[in-house]
């Protein structure tokens, strides 16, 4: 028996508090998830009849997320290219996607965490982004709860910078495991610092052993071509994928 509220359930304290999920939280969760699974359907379907590659880039708050997309959308050019950006508080990080000419919706989640389907469905009717184009989703800087979280993306994206230490993988495996594509990024720090490259990509495979890898720099362009080279197969792959159904 629960001695903080009678539940019935075993009680485990940490410092006291009072820590376990009751059968009521744990429904209430169930339902969160479900109605988001379907939002998350309605957008992936709706990506893919026009052609769009939608990307969900997650990472730690100041992996460099919003550098990196600025870097890349200034190196994709013409190519059409809408973002959606997540954060608690402000409007920073739309404004810096904006300065690159391209249009971007800012979502604020406030006491929120993550972003989830729903919010971004509403994002994208504000977008109303082109066909045939690349989507990018930045999501709330948080190497947990995003993970969780289906948005209709092809692919989750996770950025780690290479000052964050070597064993997030295997500290956070849920969000390493979710993705497809790890970027690591800040690069050009590597000189200054002990950080051993080899091994934060060998953790993130134990965890994931399918995990594509790429080593980048925002700052300077290092690996920026192989990440736009993976960007432009994705997107073939999914058009290919989408003609043959
Ligand atoms: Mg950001």
């Amino acid at each position: 028996m629960c001695g903080t509220c009678g539940c019935g359930e075993g009680q485990m304290t940490i410092d006291g508090k009072h820590h376990h999920s009751h059968p009521r939280e744990i429904a209430l969760e169930r339902d969160i998830m479900a109605k988001n699974d379907g939002y998350a359907r309605a957008n992936r379907q709706r990506f893919r009849d026009a052609g769009i590659l939608a990307l969900n880039l997650v990472s730690s708050p100041g992996a460099g997320k919003t550098a990196l997309l600025v870097k890349t959308l200034d190196m994709l050019g013409d190519t059409p290219c809408a973002v959606i950006e997540g954060d608690q508080q402000t409007t920073n990080d739309a404004d810096r996607i904006r300065a690159t000419g391209a249009p971007a919706v800012q979502i604020n989640t406030g006491k929120g965490c993550h972003l989830d389907a729903h919010l971004v469905g509403h994002a994208v009717e504000d977008l109303n982004p082109r066909p045939d184009s690349f989507l990018f989703i930045e999501n709330v800087g948080n190497l947990v709860c995003p993970a969780g979280f289906d948005l209709g993306e092809a692919h989750k994206v996770v950025v780690l910078s290479v000052t964050e230490g070597e064993d997030k993988p295997l500290k956070y495996p849920d969000m390493f495991a979710a993705a497809d594509l790890a970027l690591i990024n800040k690069a050009d720090l590597l000189p200054h610092l002990d950080t051993d490259l080899d091994l934060i990509v060998a953790n993130a495979r134990r965890v994931n052993p399918q995990l594509d890898i790429i080593t980048v720099s925002a700052k300077t362009g290092f690996g920026m071509q192989d990440w736009l080279g993976w960007i432009k197969a994705t997107h073939a792959d999914q058009q290919s994928a989408t003609a043959a159904e």
